[in-house]
């Protein structure tokens, strides 16, 4: 039987796909190779409620979410979060959608390295990547986010809580609390954790109005948050000519990896861009002639973009309401 043992990558290429003994021997190997440890060895918390990690570049970690709704099956572990490691601190880059996988988070942080969490940081308002904030509460960290954040975090706060409540359900919901940023980053700046330093910097609204990435400058890892979406359809809750803009500049970046906040653990430029760059842009062009023809928003949501499909997973959740975003902002043009 085949089973594909790593492929983390994301459409590098460098994936495997191995039989049963080699899959033994593909993980002794791995064992050895220092930037892509076996998944295991940080399997740090209790059985079951644990969540797995990466090392994906030296003292740089990533965990993989679910291409799933939120459910109380998978407690609000949806989404992408991170850490790194420097010689005085870490810093955590998003922290799941419930306090529950939050605690799970820390508690593979703290398998990898005693040293303090010093800051928390967002890469955006959305609850899969901020409601595992309460869990960090107890390091007292700087939560840092782009300035705009705390403002549509708690505009929305209310029907937030509501729908996750929904949607997780009681035990998963448990713990949950809006934790705002204590430190705003307006354009950019820098954290030092020893030895390495973090630049934050402010995007212009693309996925959302308060996009931030983060590079890790001693592996040139680049962590865009939900700017990048890898198999999960993207998600439109800015604007689609910003969006599309970013990704023009994205492409032209240079990063040793780029980290998804729906995805592969890593990936590389420019091609990971690419698909998210051909829907988005699918949708503007079927938008845009359907405005001209004189159609309505219902005959967007019926036609536009239809032809992704088949690309993405969750199409059915999202592609409507990107749709319905993309039209009431073309038609403004
Ligand atoms: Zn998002």
């Amino acid at each position: 039987m085949l089973q594909r043992v790593v492929d983390d990558c994301g459409g590098c290429g460098k994936g495997l796909v191995v039989s049963r003994q080699e899959f033994i021997r593909a993980a002794l190997a791995l064992a050895a190779v220092p930037l892509l440890r076996p998944i295991e060895a940080f399997a740090a918390a209790p059985a079951g409620s644990g969540i797995e990690v990466s090392e994906i570049a030296p003292g740089v970690f990533v965990h993989q979410g679910r291409y799933e709704m939120q459910s109380p099956k998978n407690r609000g572990d949806m989404a992408n979060a991170g850490f790194v490691v420097g010689s005085d601190a870490v810093a955590v880059i998003d922290t799941l959608g419930s306090e529950k996988v939050g605690v799970d988070l820390r508690n593979a942080i703290q398998a990898v390295t005693n040293k303090p969490i010093r800051y928390v940081i967002n890469t955006h308002m959305h609850p899969d990547h901020v409601f595992g904030n309460a869990a960090f509460k107890q390091d007292s960290p700087a939560f840092v986010a782009n300035h705009k954040l705390a403002r549509g975090l708690a505009s929305r706060a209310d029907r937030y809580l509501a729908t996750n409540k929904r949607m997780l359900g009681d035990d998963a919901f448990a713990g949950i609390e809006i934790v705002l940023p204590t430190v705003a980053v307006d354009d950019k700046t820098a954290l030092d954790l020893g030895g390495r330093t973090l630049i934050l910097e402010t995007q212009r609204t693309a996925h959302t109005d308060n996009d931030l990435t983060i590079t890790d400058t001693a592996t040139d890892t680049l962590f865009l948050g939900d700017l990048l979406f890898s198999m999960h359809v993207p998600t439109l809750d800015g604007s689609i000519r910003g969006w599309l803009a970013l990704i023009d500049d994205l492409k032209q970046r240079k990063a040793a990896r780029v980290v998804p906040g729906h995805g592969p653990h890593a990936m590389q430029l420019p091609e990971a861009v690419e698909p998210e760059q051909h829907y988005l842009a699918t949708i503007a062009a079927d938008v845009r002639k359907l405005i001209k023809d004189g159609k309505t928003l219902e005959d967007a949501t019926k036609t536009a973009g239809f032809e992704e499909r088949d690309a993405w997973k969750l199409f059915d959740d999202y592609h409507v309401r990107n749709v319905t975003a993309a039209f009431a902002e073309l038609e403004w043009e």
